[in-house]
């Protein structure tokens, strides 16, 4: 079982995160040093750019959406739903 012993900036201090509930997630600590040796402190569009370059199988793609970006307030279920609408839609 996972210890969550370590806690992680979800936005970096170095990016300008600050120290507060809402951006830190308590993280078992070799997960945590994973995840730095993979990432750095990169944000997570960069991110998702290498993970497609990369890692990810090519007939997928990894998406970053901000969420204060999304059109007419559109939520992330309204976003999924209308994904897996169209994914439905074109294997018929
Ligand atoms: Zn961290």
């Amino acid at each position: 079982m996972p210890i969550h012993n370590s806690r992680h900036h979800r936005k970096p201090r170095s990016l300008g995160g600050q120290t507060i509930p809402e951006n830190i997630s308590s993280v078992d600590i070799k997960k945590h040093q994973a995840w730095h040796t993979l990432f750095n402190n990169m944000e997570a569009p960069l991110i998702c750019k290498m993970l497609n370059r990369i890692w990810i199988d090519p007939s997928y793609t990894f998406i970053c959406v901000r969420k204060d970006e999304y059109e007419d307030g559109e939520s992330i279920s309204d976003l999924e739903m209308k994904y897996y609408f169209n994914l439905y839609k074109k294997r018929r």
